[in-house]
This record gives C-alpha cells, structure tokens and sequence, in this order.
C-alpha cells in the first residue's frame, strides 16, 4: 500500500516540550516503542492528538493507543513507571472501541498525586505504527494543548508481507513473571523481537490472541503479572521465533522480574489461569485458600444537640466506663502481653485529659454526649494524622476504634455477629484492633486490607492470632464480590483471585509439609545451632517484653541478642519511675539466667518512634534526624536513667548494653563517660560489656576504627538497609526492593565482620534478616558470630544451621558478595533452600 497523504499531530497536553532522547528511560529514548516527543505537563487532562478510535486503554489509565483511519497508530503513556499506581491518580473519560475527535480529552489525571507516587510526570506520545515524523515546533519550549507538533509522513509506507506457509506451531504456555505483565516497555521489547521474524506470530492469552509484532495489540491483551500465555506461529521461521521469543518472555522482556519456579504440572491451561493478581504489604506472614467476604461499616445515626448537659455528660461517663470494663476483659483473655498491652493503652486513651476536655467543653455548649465525643475523638485522629508521623497515624486507628466503642455503649449499638463462611478471606478499607483481636480463627483464613502498616497494632495482633495479613493493598480489592475465590499469599504480599485447581492444591501441600516440619524443628529447639562440619553459631532472641523472654527461653534462644527497652515505653504518657524500670529489666534478666547473654538496646526512639514523654520537634526527615543515641546524647539525663536501672541487673544475667544508631566515635565515647559515671555511683566496679548496633552505613565502614572501643557489634540490617540503598524500609512501594540481601549491604556485613575479628571482638546480626532461613547459610559464610532472630523462628533457624556446611556457606558467601543485585542473590541462594518452605507458582 502507497499513500502520499500527510497527518499533523496536536500536542496531548499543555507543558515543556523535550525530546525523546532526555527522557530518562533507555526504553523510551531508544524509539524501541516508536518516535515521538515528550512534555512536561502543566495541565492535568490528555487530549487526543488525532482523530480516530481507542485501539487500547489500559486498565490503570496511564497508557492509552488511538488508531487513526489511515493506520496511524499513537500512544500517549502519562508519566514514567505509573502502571506500578495501579489506576490511582488517573481518571479515563473514553472507553476502548470508542471512536474520539482530534482535541477530545481521554484521561483526567491528578499530576501532584502522580508526581509524589510515580518516578516522573513526563508524558510521552509515541508513533508506534512507524511513519517518519516531522517536529513543527522546536525541540524544546512551552507548548499549548491542540497546537500542531508533529507533522506524519504516510506516503511509502510498504506493508511487509509476512510468511505464512505451513501449519501453526506452538510454545508451551508460561508464567508472565512481570510484576506488572506485558505493559508499555516489556511489550516493545517483545514486539521488536517478534518483528525479527518472517514467520506470523501470535501471542495468546486464555481465550483472547494478539499479533506479537503489534505494541498496540499486546498491551490490549492487558495482560498481568502470573497470567499463563502461550505463543503461536506459521512459517520458515516459526520454530526459531518460538525458541527465541519464549526465552524472551520468561527473562522478562528487559525488565527485572524474578523467576517464576512452576512445577510442570502445575502450568494451568490457558483458560483457567488465574486472571490477576493484587499487591500489598505483608502484615502477617503465611499463606491461605480462601472466598471474600467484605467488611464495611455503616454510619452510627446520632443527634447533634440535646437539652440537658448534665444527663448527657452522665451518658458519656456511663460510655467511657462500660468501654473501660470492656477493654479490660480483653486485656484478661488476650493471649500475650504484646496483645494486652493494645488494649491497656485503649483504656489509657479513655483517660486523656485533652480528649475529655474537648469532649465535655461540648457537651457544656449543648451538643449531645455522642456528637460531642465523636467530634473530640475524630479532631485528635485528624491531628496524629496530619503530623507526618506514621506511628502516630496508625495511633489514630486506635482512637477511632476505641472512640466507636465508647460510642456504640452510649447509643446502644449491638455489634451484630457476622455469619462467617469457613476460610474466609476478610476485605476491608481498614479493620480495627478490636475488630481484629475479635475475629473467629476458626472461620476467618486471613484478611486484606488497603489501610494500615506492617508495624499496626492490627498487624501485631494477626501476628498473634497466626492469621495471614497484607495491608496497602489496592482499592480495586474492595469491588470483589463476596465468595471470590482467592489465594492470600501473605508472605509475597499477594492476592490472588480466581486460582487456579492446582495452585490451591500446591498450597495445601505445602502447609502440610510446612505443619510437619515445625513440629520436627520444635522437636530440636534445645540442640545448639552446629553446622555439620562442627562451626557453631549462637542463636539468641529479638524481645520487646518479658513475656518474649520467657517464650524464647521455651523455644531454645540461647539469650538475647536484642532487647527493644523503647517498646517497654511506648504507649503511655509519662516516663516510667527507676523502681518500674528496674523491676522491668530485672524480670527479663532472671529470665534469661546467668548462662546467657541479655543485650539490652538503650532507648531507639524518634524517627519512626516517637515517645510521648519526650516532646520532639516536628523533623522533615525523623530517620535521618534526632533518633537513637543522638536523641538520648542529647538529653542524658534520660539515658543517665537508663543506665542506672538497667546496671541493677548487673548480677542476674550476662549483661551486655548496646547503643543504636552510632555513626561517630564521639558518640560511643560520650555515652561510656555516662556509664562509667553511673557504675561508680552504684558502686560497681566491673562494667558490664558495652557495643554497638552497626545499622548506619558511616559506622560500617569505620568498624575497624570502632572496634578497639567496644566489645560487640550487633548489626541492625533493617535501618543498614534503609540507609544503604536510601529507601524507607516501611515504604509500601519500595517495599520489594528495600531488600538486605542487596550486595551493598552485604559488604558492609563483610567490612564489619573483617573488623570486629581482626580485634578480637565477636559480631551478631539482629535485623530482620538474620530471622530469614534462606539468610542463613549466607551470614554464617561471611563470619557473623550470632543470629539474634524474632522468638517464633527461633527452632527454624537453629535448625537450618544444622543442615548447613560451613566451608560451602564461606565459598558460595564471597561468591555473592560479587553479584549485582539483591535478586541475583536470592537467586543464587535459593538452591539451597529446603524446597518445603517455598511456595511454588
Ligand atoms: C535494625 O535496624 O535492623 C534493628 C534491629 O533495629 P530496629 O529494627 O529496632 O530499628
Ligand atoms: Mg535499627
């Protein structure tokens, strides 16, 4: 076909016209997808640069194709890495198979929204069917939505014939292993390569089929990460381009994807695999079969006014003390201190001063009881919210529900019980701990819910109750019928609906072999951790509270490698008596016994841990601010006590204090002064030994300075991680790749470990990675001394050190200290892994 026509392209969006080339994304500069331009949005809806029909929309509204009457072919993509907004921020305005006007707005978008959540705003309008372009404009400028920019050459353009001779051939189905399927640039990718080929390619998902060599029509297959797709194909080539494209799929088209294990048998035929998949955060770990049943609540009606205050500030008493009597059964019948705490500090709430005062000033202006303490207990939740603290807004979860409480009490609202199917996968905007510490385990399998963080309460309690949790999970989960079939895959943060036969079975299976081995584990938990060539490691217990020590004792901590003393405080509005200290310290202390370590953690407040007690300004920054030893320096009156108290356990336990967040010598020298000082006081002579936490990067790298002055390291991988890669470690979106086992950190493991040996000086790792078992074998390679893990895991990872050789952890350990990526090194450790605790999809 010959044509000699030319088309002019309007500009989609008012902004900053740049090229192609600066676009940061070798993808899109390369022209893979097609030529074009790009802007930097100043307006907020994207306009159709030509007339003809939505030939693609895809699901989450940032990438939209419009096919011209003449073939051309356009796609306008909003931003850079939005599919990962998952359709948050965009709102399409246009259907697919709608035929458009040159000019007519497609998508509203919320640019600020996009901007703090995706990498970039640049837009891009991209040719993807090929015709040479001409700009109207120069290369860089403010342009205004409508006005001409490129100018389409149609003449020439020779369709190239595609072989088709001979019967179609086909590639066993496979598993997207992209996070977020065949979008924009994996599909280019793909559909370059398949362009390579003479032979007619067809990509096929379940019932529906694109021309592999069309962008266009493999992002309208809107595939997804897990979907099972297959290739088809007819001609000279057909065997050659199935080899190469499947290849090509399964390494992820050019983008970094994870290998997806999939036991042959458990590859679903195209149409039954599952159709998607949502993500979140895992709040509590495991994994379950189970059908949806959403969770919402409705509007309490209550009147604004009432005639007489005193009857009504009666009502609100009567509400505060019946809830009062409510939280404290709770706390009787909680099944650990951890859970009983939650609902000691609700109670504490029912007591704040502010929130009464608020409360009762309204009920004197002549509101009634109820809307005077739903207005008080909603502008405090407003206010937690509004300071930037994530431990204060998941606080405001706990006022809201404790102010519902009060609230039901005083209008006599009956929580009605709700009729449970059994293995019920609980969905919720948001659930409370209340309504979690009240939830029948013997019919709820697990819950998801789009509110919340992985340190709430309400995760804290899941943990407790065994149930498998994701919070921060898409808002597309609250529009799934009830009775979905899903499969709650907690530990990958995964939600996945319409399983298929097999993956359920898989998962059954696995629980099974899971069940069998843990109680072979527990079985063991008193046998030291000795790998089978004889190195022995020290595995020891992270605790927050005395009834962990106790717990960790049972399962065979051989003492402890961390104790959190800020979670001893958190919760309460004044700072605890020396005697309550002392009583505290020395509980855990007789727990542990003269046999073993206690490493107790001064004070780690600020940054994520505000103390209620210890009025802080309000930091842009709280992690990178006045946190850890840099806030108790600063106020060493406040540490000064600590010291006291904690060196009265002096002769109960092998004492061993331990500072967080050092970075300079100065202070791990300041705070031995105010050690010293407070044991010459107490008239102790023999100090107890004194480290540090080595969980920022500066003090990594100086451990050979640090080391002569202290007698341990602990490493603190958790905030090492934070701080190494520069990602949040409770940020729901770099949440996967805010990973320890990247090999950054792992050199600073090895630099620190190479340090603390050349002086002598044994090294521990109490981050969360040391509870990992697939950790395991790579920490003992590189000479860490002591696993200090969360107490459940505590048989699970004795156990893995049992099956381990030390000489294979030492080679394979300096082998992934040269590998690019955290990925490469789960890859390269997961061989090793036993393969029952891994679910395979
Ligand atoms: C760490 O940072 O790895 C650590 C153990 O300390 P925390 O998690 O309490 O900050
Ligand atoms: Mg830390």
């Amino acid at each position: 076909m010959v044509t000699s026509q030319q088309l002019q392209l309007l500009a989609p969006l008012s902004g900053v016209l740049m090229a192609l080339d600066n676009v940061p994304d070798p993808v899109f500069a390369s022209r893979l997808i097609g030529d074009g331009l790009c802007i930097d949005p100043t307006s907020q809806v994207l306009c159709a640069p030509l007339a003809g029909v939505i030939s693609n929309l895809q699901h989450t509204g940032h990438a939209i194709s419009i096919t011209g009457e003449n073939g051309v072919q356009v796609l306008l993509h909003i931003g850079l890495d939005t599919v990962n907004l998952g359709g948050k921020g965009f709102t399409p305005l246009v259907m697919e198979g709608q035929q458009v006007a040159a000019g007519q707005a497609l998508i509203e978008f919320d640019a600020d929204y996009i901007a703090l959540h995706a990498r970039s705003l640049l837009t891009l309008m991209l040719v993807v069917s090929g015709e040479p372009l001409v700009p109207l404009e120069p290369g860089s400028g403010l342009v205004e939505c409508g006005q001409p920019l490129l100018r389409l050459q149609l003449a020439a353009t020779e369709a190239v014939a595609e072989d088709q001779t001979g019967a179609a051939q086909f590639s066993e189905p496979q598993i997207l292993p992209n996070a977020n399927g065949l979008h924009a640039r994996p599909a280019a990718v793909f559909a370059q390569a398949a362009k390579g080929f003479a032979a007619t390619i067809r990509l096929h998902k379940q019932q529906g089929s694109a021309n592999a060599k069309s962008l266009v029509a493999i992002m309208a297959l809107q595939t997804v990460h897990g979907d099972s797709v297959h290739l088809s194909a007819a001609g000279v080539d057909a065997e050659q381009a199935l080899t190469v494209l499947s290849e090509l799929l399964a390494s992820g088209c050019g983008e970094t994807v994870t290998a997806v294990a999939v036991e042959p048998q458990a590859i679903a035929a195209p149409e039954q695999a599952a159709t998607d998949v949502l993500r979140g955060v895992c709040a509590s770990p495991g994994s379950a079969f189970g059908h949806v049943v959403q969770l919402s609540e409705s509007a309490l009606q209550l009147a604004e006014f009432a005639a007489d205050s005193h009857s009504e500030c009666e009502r609100l008493n009567q509400g505060l003390a019946e809830a009062t009597g409510a939280l404290q059964v709770l706390c009787d019948n909680a099944p650990g201190k951890a859970q009983a705490e939650i609902f000691k500090a609700h109670q504490e709430l029912l007591q704040d001063p502010d929130l009464l005062e608020h409360a009762f000033a309204l009920i004197e202006q002549g509101k009634s009881a109820a809307f005077a303490w739903q207005s008080a207990t909603q502008a405090t939740s407003a206010l937690f919210k509004s300071l930037g603290n994530r431990l204060l807004a998941e606080r405001a979860l706990d006022l809201e529900d404790v102010g519902q409480r009060v609230l039901k009490l005083m209008l006599g609202v009956q929580d009605s019980a709700l009729a449970l199917p059994d293995q019920a996968i609980l969905i919720a905007e948001q659930l409370t701990p209340s309504q979690t510490a009240g939830l029948d385990t013997r019919k709820v399998a697990g819950f998801a819910t789009v509110g919340g963080g992985a340190t709430s309460h309400v995760a804290i309690l899941a943990r407790a109750l065994g149930l498998p949790a994701i919070c921060g999970i898409s808002a597309q989960v609250l529009a799934l019928a009830n009775g979905t079939p899903v499969v709650l895959d907690a530990d990958l943060g995964t939600l996945h609906l319409q399983p298929a036969p097999e993956r359920i079975k898989q998962l059954d299976n696995l629980r099974e072999r899971q069940h069998q081995r843990k109680q072979q584990d527990l079985q063991q938990a008193a046998l030291a951790a000795c790998t089978r060539d004889g190195q022995r490691i020290e595995v020891s217990a992270n605790i927050a509270s005395l009834a962990e020590a106790e717990q960790a004792v049972t399962l065979g901590a051989e003492g402890v490698g961390l104790l959190r003393s800020e979670f001893l405080y958190l919760d309460r509005s004044s700072a605890p008596s020396h005697d309550e200290q002392v009583a505290t310290y020395s509980a855990i202390a007789r727990a542990v016994g003269t046999e073993h370590n206690l490493v107790v953690r001064t004070l780690d407040v600020g940054g994520d841990k505000p103390l209620a007690y210890v009025p802080m300004d309000h930091e842009a920054n709280p992690f990178l601010g006045m946190r850890g030893i840099r806030l108790c320096l600063e106020r060493p009156q406040l540490l000064r006590e600590q010291f006291s108290a904690i060196l009265a356990s002096a002769d109960l336990t092998r004492l061993h204090i331990m500072l967080p967040m050092v970075t300079q010598l100065s202070e791990l020298r300041m705070a031995r002064q105010l050690l010293e000082e407070q044991a010459l006081a107490l008239g102790i002579k023999a100090l107890p030994k004194l480290g540090i936490m080595i969980e920022v990067p500066a003090a990594a790298l100086m451990a050979d300075l640090f080391a002569p002055e202290v007698d341990f390291f602990s490493i603190g991988t958790n905030d090492l991680t934070q701080y190494t890669l520069a990602m949040d470690r409770d940020h729901p979106r770099l949440a996967s790749q805010a990973d320890s086992f990247h090999p950054a950190v792992l050199r600073l493991i090895a630099t620190t470990v190479k340090a603390a040996h050349a002086h002598g000086k044994w090294v521990g790792v109490c981050g969360a990675l040391a509870s990992e078992t697939l950790a395991v074998p790579l920490l003992l390679g590189l000479g860490v001394d002591e696993l200090s893990v969360s107490v459940p895991l505590i048989p699970a990872i004795k156990a893995r050190v049992r099956e381990l050789d030390f000489a294979a952890c030492q080679t394979l350990a300096q082998q992934v200290l040269g590998l690019e990526s955290a990925e490469q090194v789960r890859a390269a450790l997961l061989p090793l892994q036993q393969p029952m605790t891994v679910l395979e999809y």
